[in-house]
């Protein structure tokens, strides 16, 4: 929210100078998976503009590989002008501030921008420095993420390094993107070390804030045979706050709040995250940050005419397979809300995470974010390990993102879901 003094500014410096004062008819404020791909739709039906300041899109679900070393940081981006839709007007600008009462939002360089309708699409962002001595440990051979573009090239380089000792992995106590890479990626280690022989020298451990191995029991009940046939030690309940790069020491802390140390060869980590500071300081957003809008309308509770897709939002299941199955019940909603129309397209909570159990092999686990249900595309069960799951997600899923998702074509699969199951649902 702006202070007094700051909306002053805003307003005197929008009546005073044109050039930093601009109106769109749609706005949308970040140009990630959700953003590109309404703007893709959305830009054919309203005067739109959208605001990112990144120069490149990322296809972030290749980053787990490009940690495993089976694919680079060039296969998963591409400039932004590139990807942008042509009838949409980029402005390369960070949001620094909302005022929705108003129908405005501030850049950071000042420029102010008016909107008829805005959608929010500004992403979950890990915390690197929320964790005691994690960004030191990230400069040492020994420490890797594959959760940012920075860090996902040089994971392949630590586990190259490994020798013999603990390869630890973590998922954190917050709300994640995609909550099955932390496990995927130690599956991909256990490969790698497999293939380089040093897997006998290894004691994988995963170590997780959360109480379960996934969050459906279906696929749940499956990954607990991979960690035990792969040997993986699991702890719940054990959150990562502190690093300790000096001694290759990581601290966890229990339910109990009991702290144990676990000396480390490898860590890989998962950081906490969080929404966009400026959108949680916001007037947009719930408690957590997050904006708060219907969880199947897409609309804000409080300014009818604000959106929200993807990551950003509260209580949305934080993967690109979601966003898709929200970008058709967006784009109907806006067009709805412009003609002052009921809203009738609901979200259906679908969501997907291909679970990489090596290098060759994938669980595709789709189902109901909100229930926890299993929702599968194909006729047959999906629990179990498959190379052509493998295929669909290294090879297929990306073409379907990069020809058809940003450009606005691919709202999830539930046509070819309906058609496998003969029409049922
Ligand atoms: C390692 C990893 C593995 C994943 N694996 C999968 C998977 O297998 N399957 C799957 O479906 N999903 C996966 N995901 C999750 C998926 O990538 C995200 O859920 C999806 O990208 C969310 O889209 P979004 O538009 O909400 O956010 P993002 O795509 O993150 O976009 C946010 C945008 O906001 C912009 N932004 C930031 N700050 C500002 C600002 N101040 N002003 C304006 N714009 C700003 C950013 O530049 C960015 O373009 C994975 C993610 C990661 C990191």
């Amino acid at each position: 929210m702006l202070s007094k003094v700051q909306l002053a500014r805003h307003i005197g410096r929008r009546c005073l100078s044109s050039e930093s004062t601009k109106h769109c008819q749609l706005l949308i404020v970040g140009a990630g998976s959700g953003g590109l791909g309404a703007a893709a739709i959305l830009g054919k039906k309203f005067k739109t503009t959208i605001l990112d300041p990144a120069d490149h899109h990322y296809y972030q679900p290749y980053f787990t590989l490009v940690g495993g070393g089976l694919k680079s940081l060039d296969d998963c981006r591409k400039p932004m002008e590139q990807v942008m839709p042509t009838n949409v007007k980029w402005i390369k600008e960070a949001v620094d501030s909302f005022d929705p009462s108003q129908n405005f939002i501030v850049t950071k360089n000042g420029t102010t921008i008016k909107y008829d309708m805005l959608v929010v699409a500004t992403g979950i962002h890990p915390d690197f420095s929320s964790i005691p001595g994690l960004e030191e440990g990230l400069k040492t051979p020994n420490v890797g993420s594959i959760y940012s573009p920075e860090t996902a090239p040089r994971m392949i380089e630590v586990l190259k390094n490994f020798k013999a000792g603990n390869a630890i992995f973590t998922f954190p106590a917050t709300q994640i993107k995609c909550p099955g890479a932390p496990q995927k990626i130690a599956y991909l280690t256990d490969e790698f070390l497999s293939k380089a022989d040093k897997r006998e020298d290894a004691k994988i451990i995963y170590n997780t804030a959360g109480g379960v191995l996934f969050g459906v029991k279906k696929y749940a009940d499956a990954l607990w045979k991979v960690v035990e046939e792969k040997e993986i030690i699991v702890n719940l309940q054990h959150n990562l706050v502190r690093v300790r790069p000096d001694i290759r020491e990581a601290v966890f802390e229990r339910a109990d709040k009991t702290r144990v140390s676990m000396s480390y060869e490898l860590l890989h980590v998962t950081p906490p995250m969080y929404p966009l500071r400026e959108v949680a300081r916001s007037s947009l957003a719930e408690a957590t940050g997050f904006v708060d809008i219907d969880k199947l309308t897409l609309q804000h509770k409080k300014f009818d005419n604000v959106f929200a897709i993807g990551d950003c939002t509260n209580g949305l299941p934080k993967t690109a397979a979601a966003v898709a199955a929200c970008l058709g019940v967006l784009a109907d909603n806006v067009v709805s809300r412009s003609r002052g129309e009921e809203l009738k397209a609901a979200y259906n909570g679908y969501t997907s995470c291909p679970l990489t159990t090596g290098f060759e092999n994938c669980i595709l686990a789709e189902f109901n974010g909100f229930t926890s249900e299993p929702m599968e595309t194909f006729p047959f069960n999906q629990a179990k390990e498959r190379r052509s799951m493998y295929v669909l997600k290294k090879d297929i899923i990306p073409a379907i993102y990069w020809k058809l998702f940003v450009k606005g074509r691919w709202t999830g699969p539930s046509t070819f879901r309906r058609l496998m199951r003969l029409g049922f649902s």
